[in-house]
This record gives C-alpha cells, structure tokens and sequence, in this order.
C-alpha cells in the first residue's frame, strides 16, 4: 500500500536524523522569528538585506503603484504564451538586456524553473554537457529531464575540464560547460577568466553557462555578478540568475542572444507550461533591479562581515574554501555538525545543519550566509564555540 511504504519510509528518515520539516517563518519589522522565536537569521539568501525593509516596500508601493494596484496584479493567469506576457514583463527583459549591453534577456518563474527548462530544450544528440561536479540540483535535474549526454569535472579543475574537452571535442557539434560563479555550499567561486580562456582556445565549438544565483546583486560594480567583477559578461553565453535570492523577488532570468531566447520561447517546456508569474511580482523585481546598483553601501557591509567570519573561521582551524558572503563550517560527521546546529540554535542563532546527500560524504557541516544586515557583534564567541565540536 502506498501510505504504508510512504510511512515506512518517513520511518526510517527520521531515524537517521534527517526528516525535513517546515518552519514557520516571520519578521516583525525586521525582527526575524522563527516557530515564534526571535533568531538571527544565519542561513537566509537575503544577501542585501532587502527581504525586511520597510522603506523599499514603502517606496516600491507609493513609486511604482501609484498606491493603485492594477488589476490582475496577483495573478497573470496564463503561460506567458497565451494570455498571461504583461507590459511589465517585457519592461523588466528589456531592463536587463540593457544593464548586462546583451542582445536578449529572459525572465522564468523561478531559477529552478530556469535551469531544468533550458538545457532540456537547446540540447540534442550532438550536444555533450559538461557540468562541474558541484552544479546546484537543478541543472543536474535539466540534463536528466531529455537524457542529455553529460560528464561532471572535478569541482573547479579547468585542467580536468580541458582534458573531458580534448576527448570530445571532434565528437560532438557543441560542448556546453556548466558551472556556477559562486557556489552554493562551500562558498567557493568558479575561476570565470579561466573558462573564457580555455573557451577561446576552441572557439565556436563550446558554450559557456554560468548560473549566478548566488552572486547577483552581490558582486561587480553594479551588482550585476561576479561576471562583472571579473569583466567578462560579454564572454558568457548563458549567463543565468535569480531574483529570489539578494534581490528579495521571485523568478530566474537569463541574459543571452536573441536566438537562444527566441528558441526558449518556443521549446521551454517549464516556461511555456506554466502560469507566468504575477505582474506584481515582475514589477518588484524591475524595481529593486532598477536600484541594484545603488546598493553599494549593503554590498561593502556585507563583505567586511563575510571577511571577518572568515578569518576567525579559519583562525580557530576550520578549512575555509570560501571567499564569499556563503561560509561553511566543515564537520564531517553528521551528528557534530548537528549538535553544532543545535549549540547555534540555543545561542539565538538559527543555522541548520546540511548533510549528504545534499552535500558530498563526510562533508557535513553549518552553511553561514550571511546578510548586509546580520548582526556580527557577538557571533565571534558563538564561533569560538563551534571549534570544540570540531572533530579531535
Ligand atoms: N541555481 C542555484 C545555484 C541555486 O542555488 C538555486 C537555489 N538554491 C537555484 C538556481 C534555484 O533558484 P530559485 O530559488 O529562484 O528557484
């Protein structure tokens, strides 16, 4: 019986310490509770701070609502190929194509919806993905959707990416490189000059995607990625995002060519399939993108804190793979990293602990991300307290 195996299971999840449940989740001004209780938010993707602050909610409705909602504000109704494309949404891709100088700019509901839709339509037979081995489930989901033919590298190994391109370069018509720019869990960033290098060096054959969930708003000049800090926005074939993360939206976005948008437009089986997201929605994300690079002063902030947590980490011998805002604290065993959790979480700190298989074996640990607003101030001694839990 279904229920019986579905229990069984739960069963033995629970057993192993790792059964998922929600939170329930408020913040009073900008007070975050969590099942009630006041915490400091040490796991939030709110990069900016942006989530929780009143004056931008305040300005967003007074500025771009003219108090007045339009109507069909909460719902577009429809895919955006049917009746369901809104002024504002082609406001916000003309928006973004602008920013980033590039031909085309492509909003999709979410970036999980963003990732398993592209791959699965512009790849074919003659397409080999090849996808660092810690790319964010979503993309490992799109190859799987269409059977892509794909090989994972060495976690930020160009030299083992170069060799997997050697081997299949005369194979196949193109070879597209997946990665992210910073990554999720160790906070690392991929050598993004490195892959526009080894892409020259076998020009028209290889298309380079980068998913920059972690890292728009957050770094360049303008917010607008690392592929800005670093200067090769232009290099970048897909270039991918979201608004769910330091942008306190919702939807994921591409900037590319005008070609790839339009094919999207018509093989995206996860943006032709689904209700497009609401117009409200897409005018908050034009708005706060529209602002994004006057959030110099958050940007800093956010990454003095990130460099202080840091040191002390690495200071009280953790490994520090890390050179982000995204900073993990390396256990190992699963059960010290949860009874670090749990030491956090009596401090007033809410970090939870994440363990295979969302991470690789013997990796588990504590996931700081911190936010332009995250009070610092005493975490120093919360951190001291982390090394005892560390393994002898
Ligand atoms: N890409 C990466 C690298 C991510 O970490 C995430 C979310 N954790 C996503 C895409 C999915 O984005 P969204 O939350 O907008 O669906």
């Amino acid at each position: 019986m279904l229920e019986d195996r579905l229990k069984e299971e739960l069963i033995q999840i629970e057993k192993m310490g790792s059964l998922r449940q929600f939170r329930t989740i408020s913040y009073l001004n900008d007070q975050f509770t969590i099942n009630g209780k006041p915490m400091i938010n040490l796991a939030s993707n709110d990069y900016l701070g942006l989530g929780a602050r009143e004056d931008l909610v305040e300005m967003f409705f007074k500025q771009e609502l003219d108090q007045k909602l339009p109507t069909s504000a909460f719902g577009s109704t429809s895919s955006r190929l049917l009746t369901g494309n809104f002024e504002v949404m082609d406001q916000l891709e003309d928006l973004l194509k602008n920013t980033y100088h590039r031909e085309a700019a492509l909003v999709f509901n979410s970036g999980y919806h963003m990732n398993v839709g592209i791959i699965s339509a512009i790849a074919d037979k003659n397409t080999l993905v090849i996808a660092d081995k810690l790319v964010h489930a979503s993309m490992i989901d799109g190859l799987r959707l269409t059977n892509t033919r794909f090989e994972r590298f060495r976690h930020n190994d160009i030299d083992g990416l170069e060799r997997i391109v050697k081997r299949n370069i005369d194979s196949y018509d193109e070879l597209i490189i997946m990665v992210e720019s910073v990554y999720s869990m160790d906070g690392d960033v991929a050598d993004l000059r490195e892959l526009v290098n080894l892409k020259r060096r076998y020009f028209d054959k290889i298309i380079l995607y980068v998913d920059e969930a972690h890292a728009a708003g957050v770094f360049g000049e303008n917010g607008l990625g690392l592929s800005e800090s670093v200067g090769v926005i232009q290099e970048i074939d897909i270039l991918c995002a979201t608004f769910g993360k330091a942008m306190a939206g919702m939807g994921g976005y591409i900037v590319t060519s005008q070609t790839i948008k339009d094919y999207l437009i018509n093989r995206s089986r996860s943006l032709i399939f689904s209700t497009a997201l609401p117009p409200i929605i897409y005018q908050w994300n034009k708005f706060i993108f529209q602002h994004i690079r006057s959030f110099n002063e958050e940007r800093n902030a956010l990454h003095m804190k990130a460099a202080k947590i840091r040191q002390l980490a690495k200071d009280r011998g953790f490994d520090m793979p890390s050179s982000s805002q995204i900073i993990p604290f390396i256990f190992g065993d699963n059960e010290l990293a949860l009874q670090a959790s749990d030491y956090l979480n009596k401090e007033g700190y809410f970090c939870p602990a994440v363990r295979p298989p969302t991470v690789p074996q013997g990796t588990a640990r504590l996931r700081l991300s911190l936010t332009a607003s995250t009070d610092i101030a005493n975490l120093e001694v919360a951190i001291d307290a982390l090394s005892k839990f560390k393994k002898q």
